[in-house]
């Protein structure tokens, strides 16, 4: 790091928040206590995240031709819609100009909540899954949120299926009750609750089911409850609950 940038640094009081430290030959600046900007590791770019097994390893419930349009065509477009409209509310704040910024903000609420609740989609299923949680916590949870699991499978499903028009069911830790609840999504980011962290979705837009299901959507639904991964789902609460804590 330059001279210049250290005295620059010094000047804005950023010197008491770390020390410099040799690296090699440099000079580098490691943060301490106060993080500032420049210490800051950036923030994580979205990409599509890999499936974590093959296409067709769910079938028969979920065929290979979908999961291949599914995640290369249509989560691919999410990821690339929420960078876009990231971009543009970054150039809104260069220039000043923020006559878009609706728009762009509704496309990020959009593009991010769909990138988002896909990246948890793909790892709520695998090919081994369905049936019961083992896992004790989990399973501990929805009895006693639910009354049973089957009341919680039952629930579920008609929310997931009684989505109106494209959305998702999800089953998500709501933290200030610190209790499961099952959720509807329109679209992926409409009637959200606030901080409900999501644990299990499923994705009720044609595009996930239709080329085998068509209009069944309640029998795509029940294929899916055939192949939840409900280790990820225990894992997905366990790190829920300490966020929540
Ligand atoms: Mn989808």
């Amino acid at each position: 790091m330059s001279t210049t940038r250290r005295e620059a640094l010094a000047a804005l009081g950023m010197a008491a928040a770390g020390g410099w430290i040799a690296l090699g030959s440099d000079p580098v600046w490691a943060a301490q206590d106060e993080p500032t900007a420049e210490s800051l590791p950036q923030p994580r770019e979205y990409s599509l995240p890999p499936l974590g097994y093959a296409y067709d390893a769910l079938e028969p419930h979920i065929d290979e031709q979908t999961m291949r349009l599914h995640h290369g065509i249509h989560h691919a477009s999410y990821v690339a819609g929420l960078n876009r409209a990231l971009a543009r509310l970054a150039e809104a704040r260069k220039t000043g100009d923020y006559e878009l910024v609706k728009h762009f903000s509704r496309e990020a609420a959009f593009h991010g909540s769909g990138h988002l609740l896909h990246a948890v989609f793909w790892r709520n299923m695998a090919s081994t899954g369905g049936g019961e949680p083992k896992n004790k916590a989990l399973a501990a949870m929805l009895q006693r949120d639910f009354g049973s699991f089957g009341a919680f499978r039952a629930h579920f499903q008609a929310a997931a299926t009684a989505v109106e028009g494209s959305g998702w069911g999800i089953l998500a830790l709501e933290p200030l009750g610190r209790q499961l609840v099952v959720l509807q999504a329109e679209k992926h980011h409409n009637l959200t609750q606030w901080g409900c962290i999501p644990l299990l979705c499923v994705d009720v837009w044609e595009h996930a089911y239709y080329l085998r299901y068509q209009n069944k959507r309640a029998a795509y639904v029940s294929a899916f409850l055939n192949v939840v991964h409900w280790e990820d789902v225990a894992e997905r609460l366990d790190r829920a609950l300490a966020l929540a804590r």
